[in-house]
């Protein structure tokens, strides 16, 4: 049986991901620190007699694991930017930075060690608020070195630097995925994400807090499309070496997110105009093609659709 490491295995996008390597018939070692997975996320995961969690804050060496690790996922980092969220990378500066640098270091050891196919998930936010639109991967980005929203965007480029060199100067077999907006089941009430917030907002009938004008775009991927596209990515061997975005190129202003997600839920909320956040993109639209082409992947699933399942799963939690 293989195995496959999951860093940040108890994050949002990183428990469907184990959830789903498990009915592939893996072996899958769930690595976290919690600070901001949930172990409510691999609740129903700990009865697998193959699923095993692991403690662990990867800026530190991994201890001794004596069998095999054919794969590795590195989706261990905070993602949020909102600063009005205890889970935002905003207010975990620091351990955004080493999580996705020295934490990068430890796992690309690791994956020589164990010659294990290794994927780093990067991010959109590479991009930052970029010039151009649609973003396509050669696209070198517009991004404030040190801002508040640079532990993030600059520790996802360091990330992608050091995931490289050990590609160029030790042949190991990675990847990078530049992940662009993910919303679904598993996300946190309180992480600050547009989605979580709007639906959280108008099932309880509060104000839909619109920042700026809501003017500004994004393209929503529901995270079933999202983990395909992962899976993909590491499994195939002609992505060895490459960079790949992956998101839903359906690009919707905030504005008219805050819209539908207010007709979805039947809500009586008013929408609320507030602060526009600090370097806040405003478009964000990925150019998929090669994703398209190398792994044969484009989102299924519709946002009104994948609305309705988060929607749902906020209901039954809330
Ligand atoms: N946003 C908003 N209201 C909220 C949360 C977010 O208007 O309650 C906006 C935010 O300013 C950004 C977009 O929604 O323009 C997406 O924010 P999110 O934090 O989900 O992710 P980002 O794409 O900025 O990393």
């Amino acid at each position: 049986m293989q195995t496959a490491l999951v860093a940040g295995g108890a994050g949002f996008i990183g428990s469907h991901l184990c959830s789903k390597l498990l009915n592939d018939g893996l072996k899958v070692l769930c690595v976290d620190n919690l600070i901001t997975g949930q172990e409510e996320n691999i609740k129903n995961l700990q009865k697998n007699p193959n699923f095993k969690f692991i403690n662990h804050d990867i800026i530190k060496p991994f201890e001794k694991h004596e069998s095999s690790i054919e794969y590795i996922f590195h989706l261990a980092s905070p993602a949020s930017p909102n600063e009005r969220s205890p889970r935002s990378y905003i207010n975990h500066p620091i351990e955004t930075l080493l999580s996705n640098s020295l934490g990068t270091y430890e796992l690309l050891k690791l994956a020589n060690k164990h010659h294990s196919k290794f994927l780093y998930a990067s991010s959109s936010e590479v991009y930052g608020d970029s010039e151009i639109s649609p973003q396509k991967e050669d696209y070198f980005g517009n991004v404030n070195p040190n801002g508040p929203r640079s532990v993030y965007d600059e520790g996802k480029r360091f990330g992608e630097a050091i995931t490289m060199s050990y590609f160029r100067k030790e042949n190991l077999d990675v990847r990078i995925v530049r992940i662009f907006n993910t919303y679904g089941p598993n996300m946190t009430i309180d992480d600050g994400r547009v989605v979580s917030n709007f639906i959280n907002q108008a099932i309880k009938d509060k104000p839909v807090t619109v920042y700026g004008e809501g003017l500004q775009t994004r393209s929503m991927c529901f995270v079933d499309d999202m983990v395909i596209g992962l899976k993909s990515a590491l499994f195939l061997d002609k992505t060895k070496g490459e960079v790949i975005n992956l998101g839903n190129p359906d690009e919707k202003t905030i504005l008219e997110i805050a819209k539908i997600i207010k007709d979805m839920t039947n809500s009586k909320s008013e929408i609320v105009f507030d602060k526009m956040p600090q370097d806040d993109p405003k478009r964000r639209l990925p150019d998929i093609s090669k994703a398209q082409k190398i792994l044969n992947w484009q989102p299924k699933i519709s946002l009104r659709v994948g609305l309705e399942k988060t929607i749902e799963y906020f209901r039954s939690i809330n």
